[in-house]
């Protein structure tokens, strides 16, 4: 049976708890404590107020010693806890056994010539992860994985191939921020943080949320909220919670203007239909000067006609948002193609001739696999994702090859 969407769809929806607010209270499930199968600690996983009540509670330790070993945690970048300023030999000693810094191992880097590189870590469990650091001229952007593989079946994605294999704890969340730093001071400051590489962040939501506020911590990685996005294929529910739980941004892949095509590219929309996709952002809280992005993949002949761009200005009316257009990065196998520049500029101008603010996301990392969409291994297969039939008006344009 198809493990894919319906059943991602489903279960990452429903996982929402009626507390907390948008300041970022630790409510339920997010302050669980993770441990390796060793029983030790991962302290990445937990935010500050757990570290500290974790050391009292299980070493006796004060709000000092819980300050000191977070400095060192995400200002020192420590990889080990041999050795943490300002504890005394003693309780390090006793830290070792009982927790542990890194929850991956970086296996491998791949750079591409445009400077992206994309960063291979293993989990313990013997799972790939990949997140790709993407170096500006000022800033470097880190793209980290919430999920080994996907169960949302967007069809034109090549990690929903993979299928899901798992969620990916805080832990291994934060790891892939603190090792980049780490690893990788050549690099303008890593500043930017989103959530879009391998799976869907909101499927994981309990992990997503914490690992945000640790993310956003003053004392630690102390990334501005505004710097640090998750982005979703639409999971309602989880949208919600997340403006009640967050700091973070908010980033939605819309990628179709009605909900035949929509219920075809994203089956996710089957449960959450544009409507109450769009009502729910309407409600999503934001701070002054913020908005929410709203992706849109553009593929030739499927979703790139006026008419869409029309209906995308028509839904957006009154909502405080940008579009990112990101042409169609084309990978083996697949029925979808890029469109043609002139296409794109036009879908562009038409927004922002009617007042959308819109850009166009430069592609790179395309040498690496590394683009949106060109995360994962769809070899590494659990279940094969439904392939879903298109609109029987759509059939003949993705079957065509292109000139
Ligand atoms: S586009 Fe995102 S949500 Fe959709 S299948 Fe790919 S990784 Fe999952």
């Amino acid at each position: 049976m198809d493990a894919g969407a319906e059943t991602g769809a489903e279960t990452g929806a429903e996982t929402g708890a009626e507390t907390g607010a948008k300041t970022g209270a630790e409510t339920g499930a997010s302050a669980s404590v993770e441990r390796d199968q060793q029983g030790r600690v991962l302290l990445h996983g937990l935010t500050r107020p757990r570290l500290t009540r974790w050391l009292a509670d299980e070493l006796g330790l004060d709000e000092v010693a819980g300050r000191r070993l977070w400095h060192a945690l995400y200002r020192q970048r420590a990889s080990s806890l041999a050795r943490v300023r300002g504890l005394p030999p003693s309780v390090c000693r006793r830290l070792q056994t009982r927790a542990r810094v890194d929850a991956l191992t970086l296996a491998e880097v791949r750079a591409s010539a445009d400077g992206t590189r994309k960063l291979l870590f293993d989990t313990d469990a013997g799972a790939r992860v990949e997140t790709v650091l993407i170096p500006g001229p000022r800033r470097t952007t880190i793209c980290i994985s919430s999920q080994v593989g996907c169960a949302m079946n967007c069809q034109f994605c090549l990690t929903a191939k993979m299928g899901l294999h798992g969620n990916l704890s805080a832990a291994e969340l934060i790891g892939q921020v603190v090792v980049a730093r780490r690893e990788f001071p050549e690099l303008p400051p890593i500043a930017n943080v989103v959530f879009m590489g391998m799976g869907e962040p909101l499927h994981n939501v309990d992990n997503v949320i914490a690992a945000t506020r640790v993310l956003v911590d003053q004392e630690g990685l102390d990334f501005g909220a505004r710097r640090v996005t998750v982005s979703t294929s639409g999971l309602v529910p989880a949208i919600e919670r997340l403006g009640r739980e967050s700091p973070a941004q908010l980033a939605v892949s819309l990628n179709a203007t009605t909900d035949e095509l929509r219920d075809w590219l994203m089956p996710v929309n089957r449960r959450y239909p544009l409507a109450r996709l769009m009502a729910c952002l309407r409600a999503f809280p934001l701070r002054p000067r913020e908005r929410v992005t709203l992706e849109y993949v553009l593929l030739a002949g499927v979703n790139d006609s006026l008419e869409d761009a029309a209906r995308i200005h028509n839904m957006t009316e009154g909502l405080a948002c940008k579009i990112n257009l990101i042409p169609f990065n084309e990978h083996p196998g697949t029925e979808f193609r890029r469109p043609e520049d002139a296409v794109v500029h036009a879908f562009r101008d038409a927004l922002r001739e009617r007042g959308v603010s819109t850009s166009i996301r430069r592609t790179r990392g395309d040498e690496a696999m590394a683009a949106c969409g060109q995360l994962g291994r769809p070899g590494e297969r659990r279940a094969r994702p439904r392939r879903t039939i298109p609109p029987a008006r759509l059939k003949a344009r993705l079957t065509a090859k292109p000139a």
